[in-house]
């Protein structure tokens, strides 16, 4: 009788243990823990870089950015005590994305020392998403008719001539006086440096556009830094509005600048 309980016991053991109900269950509850722990480690900033160009970015975790095609880059450098300059010439894609945009009416002025969100551009990025080279972006140009009627080149990729379009749609149904800002813009795709560097300009990417030059103030032609700006808000608030940061938020100051960096708004 004994033997008879003791294999009735260890049938019903086995049995259980191997429910594969039980044992996919389990599994799920693992795979449902990791993926929260996954989930709550990855960086504010970077789950906002990714929910920015949903086409092109795949994943993330604590300290990477996945893309769809595989490549992977480091979130943190590790690099500690970077001075502005350093920052600016070498970059990580933390120091990019860690000054805060302040959108709206409500921001600093003048700018205050060094805060420029959005003119620290961790270079690799830009490249791996517009284009490796003048041609490669100049294959994604298409053009735009800006409200003069004129036409200008702006990338494709990720929305962001969509984004300009509705920017045109929005900047036309200003009165007339808002027109001289706009007439003859100073221009949207070239493949350069910024002047006096060996960085590349967002112009290069064909995300960029500067409006019409006659108002505008760029801190290179301050003699003492001074801030000046004559662009009205009316202008810079309808750009926000569709993923656009304005350079006239800078310390280092470009009030024609509007840059397309939905991850920053
Ligand atoms: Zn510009």
């Amino acid at each position: 009788m004994n033997i008879v309980i003791s294999v009735l016991c260890l049938f019903l053991f086995f049995s259980c243990s191997n429910n594969p109900r039980t044992k996919n269950a389990e599994r799920n509850k693992n795979k449902t823990d990791s993926l929260n722990t996954f989930k709550k480690n990855i960086p504010d900033k970077l789950q906002k870089l990714l929910a920015s160009y949903p086409g092109h970015l795949d994943s993330a975790d604590e300290n990477h950015l996945y893309w769809k095609d595989g490549t992977v880059m480091i979130y943190d450098d590790g690099i500690k005590n970077k001075s502005h300059d350093k920052k600016l010439d070498n970059p990580d894609i933390e120091d990019m994305l860690a000054q805060n945009y302040v959108k709206g009416e409500k921001w600093e002025i003048p700018p205050p020392e060094n805060f420029e969100p959005g003119r620290i551009r961790y270079e690799p990025f830009f490249l791996k998403m517009y284009g490796n080279n003048s041609a490669e972006v100049q294959s994604r140009l298409v053009n735009v008719k800006w409200t003069d009627g004129s036409s200008v080149k702006f990338s494709n990729v990720n929305g962001a001539s969509d984004s300009l379009e509705k920017v045109i749609e929005e900047l036309k149904k200003l009165p007339p006086e808002f027109d001289k800002y706009l007439v003859n813009p100073g221009g949207t795709f070239v493949w350069r440096n910024i002047a006096e560097t060996s960085r590349l300009s967002n112009h290069s990417f064909g995300t960029a556009i500067d409006i019409n030059t006659k108002f505008t103030d760029y801190w290179q032609w301050s003699k003492n830094l001074k801030y000046v700006n004559r662009i009205p808000m009316e202008i810079v608030n309808i750009f926000e509005k569709h993923g656009f940061i304005w350079g006239g938020k800078w310390y280092h100051y470009d009030t024609m600048h509007f840059e397309y960096r939905p991850e920053l708004l």
